[in-house]
């Protein structure tokens, strides 16, 4: 067995792992760069193998930089199944036509302000080539609904662990027999928090694993407990309360923005923070909040706790309105505050948010609250980091509002998360560290080492590939 790292390898975001034994060849997720516009373009323009060479896709969960690129597999020839859970198949679609949508706005606007010499730029897919990855979606329940394996042929087959992350995220396990033995290999995708709104805590894998896939996002650092996002919330709505100013949270559509809305309105129930106007400025959040009750098995006991038992949704609560329509969405600037506005993308690198951002930066009687992970080179990072003026749509702004970062919200397993996990997993030979800046990981590698001083540990480069 070979396994080659071909996205999210020393970064972030394109997660792309091929498994390769005995001729056969499955793709672990196929996601999209996001960063600069022109490096990301280029690099999600191509695979980095043949489409059709490729046997089976196994998709871990429905974020962009894990599903964003299967279009265009799909599009060079890509002919087999893509096994993922149900919730994921449903959520996915939506975020690659959201994808395809974002291209080509972005393209209209770019090529509206061409200069002479520039050539107009194209969408790498459109929503008919995203209508076709539909097609191959093969829905897989958890382990623990099912009770089955997936065999991809008479050598190799799987099972889905939830992996607490977003809806419908999972664990993969693969069990894969060669002529010298089985060979057992766990790949987290993206890893949940124990404790978070909503979701079921990460499940342990209960077999034998040779080989980790993990992610590590946070391996350097811990969490704040979701517990202190009241007083966080309650400063930043009581500022603007004050300044009749205007919050603005950029978040994902999938997973922050229901997380979000799932701890204000349990904390407005309590009367633990001021009412205001909240808008979800988001058509795709709405689109997924829509196909959130249909997997309420999947939630966690606090949810039943909190909502199911008196039969009520997390998601609907007095003073919050989604905004469908782009006239509504305009009409948000000329409301007064106070108000607090949701909308995509998380880490601003399209989507509405960036015309709220425009209106909103310079003003400051404003919020700029940054609830998720900005990665490098992203607006969101900039924002984050206090650099000013910042550039939207080739246009110049000083950043005067204030800038908070809500640090409890994250759907990512922390350090301490990270280790509890894999110490619970039985007879590891190898650890690979993927979706993760080389800070990040080297900072785990080194702890890891520390609690399993014979394990080999890597950090795979780009294009790495390693016999296992
Ligand atoms: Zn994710």
């Amino acid at each position: 067995m070979k396994i080659n790292f071909l996205g999210a390898a020393q970064n972030v975001t394109g997660s792309k792992h091929l498994i390769q034994t005995q001729g056969f060849n499955l793709l672990l997720d196929c996601g999209f760069y996001q960063g600069k516009r022109d490096e990301s373009n280029k690099l999600n323009s191509t695979l980095p193998f043949e489409a059709k060479d490729i046997n089976a896709v196994i998709l871990s969960h429905a974020h962009l930089d894990h599903c964003g690129t299967l279009p265009i597999l799909v599009k060079n020839g890509y002919k087999g199944k893509i096994y993922c859970t149900g919730a994921t198949a449903e959520i996915a679609k939506y975020i690659l036509l959201d994808s395809a949508g974002i291209q080509q706005q972005d393209c209209e606007y770019i090529n509206s302000h061409l200069e002479e010499e520039q050539e107009p730029i194209v969408p790498i897919y459109t929503a008919e080539d995203v209508n076709k990855v539909v097609e191959h979606f093969q829905p897989i329940e958890y382990f623990r609904e099912s009770n089955q394996w997936t065999e991809l042929n008479e050598n190799i087959r799987f099972k889905f662990y939830d992996a607490g992350h977003i809806l419908g995220s999972a664990i993969t396990f693969i069990e894969i027999k060669e002529p010298d033995g089985i060979k057992t290999l766990t790949f987290t995708g993206d890893m949940g928090r124990e404790n978070s709104p909503i979701l079921r805590s990460p499940e342990y894998v209960a077999e034998n694993t040779q080989t980790l896939i993990t992610e590590c996002t946070y391996g350097d650092s811990l969490h704040q407990p979701l517990s202190n996002a009241t007083s966080d919330f309650r400063n930043v709505i009581n500022t603007v309360i004050k300044t009749k100013g205007k919050i603005i949270i950029p978040a994902f559509s999938l997973g922050r923005t229901q997380d979000i809305i799932y701890t204000l309105h349990k904390l407005l129930d309590n009367k633990a923070i001021p009412s205001l106007p909240i808008y979800v400025d988001s058509p795709l959040a709405e689109n997924i909040t829509e196909i959130f009750p249909k997997y309420i098995k999947d939630y966690d006991s606090d949810f039943w706790k909190d909502f199911g038992k008196r039969g009520d949704s997390p998601f609907f609560l007095k003073n919050l309105t989604y905004v469908r329509s782009t006239e509504q969405s305009k009409a948000l600037n000329n409301k007064p505050g106070p108000m607090m506005i949701i909308s995509a993308s998380g880490m601003c690198e399209g989507g509405r948010v960036l015309h709220h951002l425009k209106n909103n930066i310079e003003n400051p009687q404003n919020v700029i609250l940054m609830a998720g992970f900005q990665a490098e080179n992203t607006l969101g990072r900039k924002i984050q980091d206090g650099i000013s003026p910042i550039k939207i749509y080739n246009k110049f702004y000083n950043v005067r509002a204030q800038v908070k970062t809500l640090k409890e919200f994250s759907a990512h397993a922390d350090q301490g998360d990270l280790m509890s996990y894999i110490s619970q997993l039985k007879n590891l030979e190898r650890i690979f560290l993927v979706h993760t800046e080389l800070r990040q990981s080297t900072v785990f590698k080194e702890l890891l080492q520390k609690t399993y001083p014979s394990l080999p540990i890597e950090i795979p480069t780009m294009g790495q590939s390693f016999e296992m």
